[in-house]
């Protein structure tokens, strides 16, 4: 992120977040220059979280996929040998999942699934009030997850990322809250 000072932008003083990807522009004058900072913040973190949801764990050895637990949470493609975690698993299918690709010598999968298992129990707390919510798989690569106390709408389709609280779209009265933006690969 570059921020630099600017006493003249009139955008500033817009109802328009006035970031451009990584770059912001800071003024004394701008009531809303830490709300605009925070909203760039926000975009980077939840793009780091989101990008990797469903994303194929790959070369899972073959004894690991048959004693697969069967869990929702799990998607298994056993001709590919491939998994995918699509929701939150039981703290036992997780240890058993894990255990047994470390018993396969499979480190790297197992390392994967650490990973990709907890960014989905991050995205299961909502970012605004972090109130539990339910991320919900949307075929074939992304979720829809809302939060039923502050009604902050999360969207991953595809590439794009967005974030929206209830219907309000004015930056001057919901701020960082809402945003979309490109994931990168
Ligand atoms: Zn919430």
């Amino acid at each position: 992120m570059i921020a630099w000072p600017n006493l003249d932008d009139k955008s500033l003083c817009s109802d328009v977040a006035a970031t451009e990807g990584v770059w912001i522009k800071l003024s004394p004058f701008d009531l809303y220059c830490v709300e605009r900072f925070g909203l760039l913040v926000d975009q980077l973190l939840q793009s780091e979280l989101v990008v990797g949801y469903g994303t194929l764990i790959t070369k899972v050895p073959t004894k690991t996929l048959k004693a697969m637990p069967f869990d929702e949470g799990i998607e298994v493609n056993e001709q590919k040998h491939q998994i995918r975690i699509l929701k939150a698993l039981s703290s036992e299918h997780l240890s058993k999942l894990e255990s047994s690709l470390v018993h396969e010598n499979a480190l790297e999968q197992a390392k994967d699934l650490k990973r990709r298992h907890e960014e989905i129990v991050e995205l299961q707390k909502c970012p605004v009030c972090s109130g539990p919510v339910e991320v919900v798989h949307q075929a074939p690569n992304g979720f829809i997850a809302t939060c039923s106390s502050c009604k902050t709408n999360r969207y991953l389709r595809g590439k794009e990322y967005e974030q929206r609280l209830d219907s309000e779209v004015n930056f001057l009265t919901i701020g960082r809250r809402r945003f979309k933006v490109l994931l990168r690969n």
